[in-house]
């Protein structure tokens, strides 16, 4: 269809790349756009995640890429729409992407929004029901395209003004991903990612840590969310809380990550690990940490470390000898994921 534009949202899996693909083939010039959310677990780059620009590529279609923070940040602290098993807000993420693909759209003068949804296959944000109010809360109704749920769905503006036929479009619903890939076959669609990658925000693990921070902080920033990714993660206090590095090279990004104010802490003398106290309000906050710390001091067979707290941006400093926090102090102090009881 000659002259005619359309926005696709593309996020490095097979769904959107064969939706766009489906779209691209009647004619329509298509410009992806590839959301990068703080919790992408694709390491995205400016560019876009890596196999958001090889499906682009592949597709032989430009790609935009549009970064989320404080915007993103505000949908999981007040989420309308609630929470998903993790901490994602998955009907919120939706809305708020295909608001800005809309805005996308009208910038780029094109007609109407392409997405891989497929009905069914998510139960929090791919129910039927779901994605048409997800359409109407976007601000743009009959103009978002499924290509793989189609013939399942509403006719759209874009089918009904035949700027796409509808007859080539699929009626994919449910969880299996069978007819994608056989699809990707004929197509010629290869190394695109398993499903299996994503959001940060739905493992347990992770969502737990970022609702410490919410419970705590009241809201969410960069740095926080940054330091979250990195080392073990202990409570102290209402306000005080603890991150120890893993290893080195965590070690070097969590003292980059360090304000002023920040309380670091390391043994004397001897590798270990790097502490990062946020928030301490009183020096037993620092001896408690100390003693965290020192239960990951593998070089030393004493029950007790020598280490050294320093306050970032400032000539504060404290010598202390730490008695190793034992296996159950650790835990409870750390931050961690409670299992449900069946
Ligand atoms: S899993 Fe994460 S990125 Fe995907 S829709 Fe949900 S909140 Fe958004």
């Amino acid at each position: 269809m000659d002259g005619i534009k359309a926005i696709g949202l593309l996020s490095g899996g097979l769904d959107s790349r064969l939706a766009l693909k489906l779209v691209k083939e009647q004619g329509v010039e298509v410009i992806a756009v590839n959301f990068v959310t703080p919790f992408c677990t694709c390491t995205p780059k400016k560019m876009g995640c890596s196999s958001c620009r090889s499906a682009a590529d592949q597709l032989g279609i430009e790609l935009v890429v549009q970064s989320l923070k404080e915007e993103y940040f505000e949908i999981i602290e007040h989420p309308k729409f609630g929470h998903g098993r993790g901490l994602n807000p998955c009907i919120d993420c939706r809305i708020l992407k295909l608001k800005k693909a809309g805005d996308l759209m009208k910038e780029r003068d094109a007609k109407f929004l392409v997405t891989g949804e497929v009905v069914g296959q998510r139960p929090m944000s791919q129910r039927r029901n779901t994605l048409l109010q997800i359409e109407k809360e976007s601000g743009f109704p009959g103009l978002i395209l499924r290509p793989l749920s189609a013939r399942v769905l509403p006719e759209t503006i874009p089918e009904q003004r035949g700027w796409v036929d509808r007859n080539k479009f699929l009626e994919i619903t449910g969880r299996s991903r069978k007819v994608q890939i056989q699809l990707a076959e004929e197509k010629n669609i290869i190394d695109y990612p398993c499903p299996a990658g994503g959001c940060m925000l739905t493992q347990p693990e992770f969502a737990v840590k970022v609702k410490d921070l919410i419970v705590h902080n009241g809201k969410l920033n960069q740095n926080d969310v940054s330091l979250i990714k990195l080392g073990r993660h202990f409570r102290l206090s209402g306000s005080a809380k603890l991150v120890v590095g893993k290893n080195d090279s965590e070690n070097k990004t969590i003292e980059r990550l360090a304000l002023a104010g920040d309380w670091l802490i390391q043994t004397d003398g001897i590798p270990g690990p790097l502490g990062l106290i946020r928030g301490a309000q009183a020096s037993e906050q620092i001896a408690l940490a100390g003693r965290l710390v020192a239960h990951y001091v593998n070089q030393s067979q004493e029950d007790s470390v020598k280490l050294l707290a320093g306050r970032n941006g400032s000539e504060e400093k404290i010598s202390l000898q730490a008695e190793k926090a034992g296996y159950e102090m650790v835990e409870q102090y750390r931050i961690k994921h409670k299992e449900r009881k069946p």
